[in-house]
């Protein structure tokens, strides 16, 4: 069976070098908010192009902490997307504020701009932008968007660890950054992992303090905060772990180019390819099928594992009936949900994988 992630075939010696992180951890006898934790927010942040970073708990937390140090919350309207991780808009419900969902282009699954301006009011205050899949796109105009209407930008980039547009990454367009290293992401710890960057120094204090219970100095408490700090063994494994990220990264991008052109099925319908090489790093490589359920069984009979992200909406679940959304409804993104799926797309597939899932999407012959 070829699996949408395979952590068991990584090389040896990255496993090695995480246990000798586990190690360094252990012998230095600290273990939480030390050496470790510092050590990777540099080189995230750093990464990103931005001054600071910010560990914590996970990539919702990231998201959280971003809204209240930007001060969203009660009163405010954050616009996000309905096609994206429950946990997306669990984090604006968290912080108090209410999110607002536009709906998505077709032919990327991203945010639609045309949706978001729609759902503009008075209290409008944000717009988190999800990098869906491991793409960004049109952020020259998501900035004219936000700066236009006085609006904060915040990334979740919980899928887009390393993607490019026009020369900056994901995270260092928008006021904060959110990051999740969930095990499955690109970037992903054996647990739950999370950061923020920034380029404000005022905002990376202020997540500083809310990660830990809103502390300021030692036992003085300045604000309500949380517990969510990053691990220092987490620290120390995604460290290691780190230095494989480009090569990865660059096998999923392989990956997706053969899948383009080798992916020929009239039934099966391709996403926009990303506007440039660097703009997308395929956390999930997604074709489209109005036969999409026969599609995944198929598969699944042919030996490959296929999954869908997402077959529900955020407006579809019943917590989330009444949110707000743009007055002209969110038909694309219901649409999406019947026909995604999800192809496997990881480091560790070999060219025979590969081919073996392009002859499987061809051999589909509907119903
Ligand atoms: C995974 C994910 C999150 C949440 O990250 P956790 O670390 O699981 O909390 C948020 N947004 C998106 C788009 C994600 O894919």
């Amino acid at each position: 069976m070829i699996l949408m992630n395979d952590f068991k075939a990584e090389p040896s010696e990255l496993r090695e070098a995480m246990l000798g992180g586990v190690r360094r951890v252990l012998e230095s006898g600290w273990y939480v908010l030390g050496n470790e934790v510092v050590d990777f927010e540099k080189q995230w942040a750093s990464i990103c192009g931005v001054t600071h970073g910010i560990g914590v708990g996970n990539g919702m937390d990231a998201i959280e902490i971003a809204l209240r140090a930007l001060d969203v919350g009660p009163g405010d309207e954050v616009i996000t997307t309905p096609m994206t991780a429950f946990a997306t808009v669990l984090a604006i419900l968290r912080s108090g504020a209410m999110p607002v969902l536009a709906d998505i282009d077709s032919d990327t699954a991203l945010l639609s701009i045309e949706s978001a301006m729609r759902c503009i009011t008075s209290k409008t205050k944000a717009v988190l932008l999800v990098h869906l899949y491991g793409q960004v796109r049109q952020m020259d105009a998501w900035m004219t968007f936000c700066s236009q209407h006085n609006i904060t930008l915040i990334e979740d980039c919980a899928q887009a660890h390393l993607a490019m547009w026009n020369g900056k990454v994901a995270g260092s367009f928008g006021e904060s950054g959110a990051y999740s290293f969930y095990p499955t992401k690109n970037l992903g710890a054996p647990g739950d992992a999370g950061l923020l960057v920034t380029n404000n120094q005022a905002v990376a204090e202020r997540s500083a303090r809310l990660r830990n219970y809103g502390q300021s100095v030692r036992y003085h408490h300045t604000e309500l905060g949380m517990n969510s700090r990053l691990d220092e063994i987490h620290a120390a494994m995604l460290t290691e772990r780190l230095k494989y990220l480009p090569e990865f990264t660059e096998r999923r991008r392989q990956i997706a180019i053969a899948y383009r052109a080798g992916i020929k099925n009239p039934l099966v319908n391709q996403l926009s390819p990303p506007e440039e090489h660097d703009a997308h790093v395929y956390h999930l490589y997604v074709v489209t099928c109005e036969q999409r359920d026969q599609l995944q069984a198929h598969l699944q009979q042919q030996q490959v594992q296929a999954l869908i992200h997402y077959p529900i909406c955020i407006h579809e679940q019943p917590p989330c009936l009444t949110i707000k959304r743009d007055s002209h409804g969110l038909l694309n993104s219901e649409h999406h949900a019947a026909i995604c799926l999800s192809l496997p797309c990881h480091p560790q597939m070999s060219d025979a994988d590969v081919a073996s899932v392009i002859a499987a999407v061809n051999s589909f012959k509907g119903v």
